[in-house]
């Protein structure tokens, strides 16, 4: 028998906030929403938008299925620079890339999100084996992961899985291993 294969890790990876410019494609349509100059809304905003004046969900999911269906937001976000050079040296390097995002958080907007999501994927050149639509991102298995949301930081955190918190206004206060850009995502990984 042979030596037993060396796994690689699976690294878990959101998509909004840490490859896609959620918030700045976000601004954009809020801006048309509200009828208002993109420049009044803050760039600095916290997790939920309380700094557009949203403060209740049914706010936030009226904005979100007008970005979603009227335009196209999963499908025209701007790459988060350094997503797909650091992805695909990793994938190339034998990590396992496994996408997680939460986007299917919105009742019969599934087949939209599904598909702009696949199609940004593909169009933005992005490798991954697995593409996750999951709440739980713990459940998923993987060895490390990247994610912007502060809850989600602390949760995986707290079940003692390696969290790198991909650095925004929303997670501030969060803690290394913090990484400002993807090519600090890269060095971390291969730091353990
Ligand atoms: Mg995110």
């Amino acid at each position: 028998m042979g030596k037993p294969e060396k796994r690689m890790p699976v690294i878990g990876v959101d998509l909004d906030g840490v490859c896609a410019d959620f918030y700045g494609r976000m601004r954009e349509i809020a801006a048309e929403w509200f009828e208002i100059t993109v420049d009044e809304l803050p760039e600095d905003v916290s997790y939920g938008l309380k700094e557009w004046g949203i403060h209740e969900k049914k706010q936030y999911e009226s904005l979100h299925r007008y970005a979603l269906h009227q335009r196209e937001l999963f499908k025209t976000m701007p790459m988060i620079p350094g997503a797909r050079k650091y992805l695909r040296k990793l994938s190339d390097e034998g990590y396992h890339i496994r996408i997680i995002t939460h986007r299917l958080f919105i009742h019969y907007s599934h087949a939209s999100a599904v598909q702009q999501t696949v199609a940004w994927l593909d169009g933005h050149g992005i490798p991954y084996w697995d593409l996750c639509f999951m709440k739980e991102k713990s459940e998923v298995g993987a060895d490390i992961y990247v994610e912007d949301n502060p809850d989600n930081v602390t949760e995986l955190r707290k079940k003692g899985l390696y969290t790198i918190c991909f650095a925004n206004s929303t997670n501030k206060h969060m803690h290394a291993p913090r990484a400002a850009s993807w090519s600090e995502v890269y060095d971390m990984v291969h730091a353990l």
